[in-house]
């Protein structure tokens, strides 16, 4: 029996279609999600990390009946399903160029759900509840199944099942980073094992470390699209082969490539085991990159070519989205693990050790050891792309040794600007405003322009009164995360009491939340303590900052930011304006994102695209940054009876020596905060509006929100890279 079927025969008759949501993350992007599953249990619901499935199996039989003699209940619950239903038919009525039938199965009628897009990456963020995603490039993972989903693009997910998930960060008294890791039950989780007509689990079979692994499979439901998960942990494995798909980011280089044969060459053996051909092979990061090695092996068996003219097929199915735009000694491994690992497969594609070193080497004179698994990726993939605009001239510049015969600009890799997944993380208090104001019928896309500068006809006070909702809960919600950190550290009574005068909901409020690395530059906001004080402690014009995020458990110095950042926060002068939110995770960024009224991103110089701010935008938060990533393009200085969008933190050409940089951005971050944005902010009329700032949040909306979402990504994937068309289906026609 499919855990499916099992849960619904637990459950009391009216509430049987609770089990077809819980097992589909459809339910994650409708406003209902706020209240589904919470109202049936809210304490049981924190507990088990929002998982609606170990919730159900968890609430108790009587709890159940009460729900489900709730007629309120059962009303929402009976339009939710027939939401749902409808959906499942055909997708959101988002039919993209405003034609009834879904806009991709017309934009690319090649796409099917037997011949997809296959999306390989290492990590996927698609829910607080599925703990397989370390920061941006999962979520933007999940973001794309969604937005394919929505769109009716055909796609499946390829990732691994870490069965110890991404680590959970806690800060010790000292203010240091702990790492520690929790076990998935997997089988409470909202996912399937993919069994055969048998009812045997669905295998396939992999040489690693010269034995024989074997992997199976889990299928996670997203709307329209399927995420499949690759898990070793089987009883018939070696105990060090079941730990492979143990801990995202985890372990050894050993461990790391391992884990790049299981999602490559495992993935396409998957694919082809559930008789799904892909159209196309998407690399989203590269370590999936050994998948086109598999699909090249097997062309080969059906041909008599050799392993260059077979690549040359695989090319034209294949595509490649690179992202850390600083280390191209990133994602490397070493000649010997290579050898040791694949000696016995490269012979199987008629190649010599020479030649497939050569396959991850930068450059023909390179000593051969180091394999890039960028440089595999690009010499596989016909088409290649960075994140934003700046990012692809970025890599032009970084991977031109591998395209001896262009000039810079002729180096082929593109660019498409990351986008966010609007429903995903427009707070559901917004999105509601949205649909009042907006429009929720409207059969015109969510990247339509034109639908979204209708939010000038959103009444000010509305639109502050909502956002001030956000942030009021944002607070609350920190004051109790904080409080139980410090309960937990075993703090003094007093430092435990402070906590109830910890922020502000009146105050100016910046939130800062992501990696804490060095070149994100956490810190920069303390370069000159007594600048700092100054601008944060004023008297009439205070400002407050919320940080989150983890620093890479390799990351001495990343975690030496987030101590001093704990510092700072029991600073006599700022202890009630700084907070720290342990544990960054999708849940926290829910909260985080649209409580703040500005965004600080301020990366040294050059970043991929950066998304919070993006997610920040559509909550109609304002951003401050670095003109660099996706900032760089979607700033708008205003000018002409329009407000600006938001701010500019330093020069469009800084200094390229990392102190100068810091000293003037730090410098540009004070001038903005002290003589232009808290003045700004603080600036009401008679109802206590500010006016100005409500301007700005407008601008920030109807500029961001049409283009930096990942239907226009996804649809731009689409028509640019999965089936490039010269036909009538422009890109233009969905972005401009
Ligand atoms: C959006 C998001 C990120 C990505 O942040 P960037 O701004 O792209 O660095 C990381 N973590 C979580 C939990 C997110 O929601």
């Amino acid at each position: 029996m499919t855990s499916v079927l099992r849960l619904k025969a637990k459950l009391p008759t009216p509430l049987v279609a609770l089990a077809d949501l819980a097992y589909d993350y459809w339910w994650s992007w409708t406003e209902e999600r706020v209240s589904l599953f919470s109202t049936i249990d809210p304490s049981r619901w924190q507990a088990c990390g929002h998982n609606p499935v170990a919730l159900l199996e968890a609430v108790p039989l009587e709890r159940l009946w009460q729900v489900a003699e709730d007629p309120y209940y059962l009303n929402r619950l009976r339009h939710l399903v027939s939401q749902f239903e409808a959906y499942r038919r055909q997708g959101q009525p988002v039919s993209l160029g405003g034609n009834r039938a879904p806009w991709a199965s017309q934009a690319a009628p090649q796409l099917s759900s037997d011949r997809p897009v296959a999306y390989f990456c290492i990590e996927f963020g698609l829910h607080e509840s599925l703990p397989l995603y370390a920061g941006g490039l999962g979520v933007l993972a999940g973001d794309s199944l969604k937005s394919a989903s929505d769109l009716g693009v055909p796609m499946v997910g390829v990732g691994l099942l870490y069965r110890q998930g991404y680590f959970h960060q806690h800060l010790n008294r000292s203010g240091w980073q702990e790492e520690h890791y929790t076990h998935c039950e997997v089988n409470h989780l909202p996912m399937e094992l993919v069994r055969d007509e048998f009812g045997q689990p669905v295998t396939i079979k992999l040489d690693i470390r010269q034995r024989p692994v074997r992997v199976q499979v889990w299928r996670v439901q997203v709307g329209r699209s399927q995420l499949y998960l690759l898990d070793t942990d089987r009883s018939d494995n070696d105990p060090l082969d079941r730990r492979i798909t143990g801990q995202l980011y985890g372990g050894n280089p050993e461990t790391r490539l391992a884990q790049a044969l299981v999602l490559g060459i495992g993935g396409v053996r998957m694919l082809y085991a559930l008789d799904i051909e892909p159209m196309v092979y998407h690399l989203n990061g590269s370590h999936g990159a050994f998948g086109l090695l598999e699909v090249a092996l097997r062309d080969l068996r059906y041909s008599e070519a050799d392993f260059e003219a077979i690549a040359a097929q695989v090319r034209q199915r294949s595509v490649f989205t690179t992202h850390s735009p600083v280390s191209a000694a990133s994602n490397v491994f070493a000649a010997d693990l290579i050898e040791s690992f694949l000696g016995g497969y490269w012979p199987h594609l008629g190649l010599s050790r020479e030649d497939f070193l050569a396959l991850g080497n930068r450059r023909p004179d390179d000593p051969w050891d180091l394999f890039s698994m960028t440089v595999l990726a690009l010499r596989l993939s016909g088409k290649a792309n960075g994140v934003s605009p700046r990012h692809g001239e970025i890599c032009r510049e970084m991977w031109q040794a591998l395209y001896p015969d262009c000039t810079v600009d002729q180096v082929p890799i593109g660019a498409i600007t990351n986008g966010v997944h609007a429903a995903t993380w427009t707070a559901p208090l917004m999105s509601d405003l949205y649909r009042q104001y907006l429009g929720y019928d409207d059969p015109t896309p969510t990247t339509d322009p034109s639908r979204w500068s209708r939010v000038d006809a959103i009444p000010d006070d509305q639109l502050w009164q909502r956002h001030s909702l956000l942030k009021e809960r944002l607070i609350a919600y920190t004051r109790d995360r904080v409080r139980t950190a410090r309960h937990d550290r075993g703090e003094a009574a007093d430092e435990i009491a402070a906590v109830d005068r910890l922020l502000d909901p009146a105050v100016l409020t910046l939130g800062f939340g992501r990696r804490f690395s060095p070149y994100k530059r956490g810190e920069l906001l303390f370069s000159d303590l007594h600048r700092a004080i100054r601008i944060l402690a004023h008297a009439r014009r205070p400002i407050q900052i919320v940080f989150a995020g983890k620093a890479n458990p390799t990351d001495d110095e990343g975690k030496r930011i987030i101590q001093r950042l704990m510092e700072w926060c029991r600073h006599p002068a700022l202890r009630d304006r700084v907070a720290f939110i342990e544990d960054y995770d999708m849940a926290v960024a829910k909260l985080l994102l649209p409580g703040v009224d500005l965004w600080l991103n301020h990366p040294r110089r050059p970043e991929a695209s950066g998304t919070s701010g993006q997610k920040v935008a559509l909550n109609g938060g304002l951003n401050c940054g670095t003109l660099d990533g996706w900032w760089a393009e979607a700033y708008r200085a205003g000018g002409a009876g329009q407000a600006a969008n938001g701010w500019v933190i330093g020069k469009t050409n800084p200094a390229t020596d990392p102190d100068s940089q810091n000293h003037q951005d730090a410098d540009s971050l004070y001038d903005l905060l002290e003589h232009h944005i808290a003045p700004l902010y603080y600036q009401r009329d008679r109802a206590g509006l500010p006016r100005q700032w409500i301007a700005m949040m407008k601008a920030s909306i109807r500029s961001c929100a049409p283009h930096y979402n990942s239907d226009r990504m996804v649809a731009e994937y689409l028509t640019q890279m999965y089936v490039p068309s010269p036909g009538p289906v422009a890109v233009s026609s969905v972005s401009s």
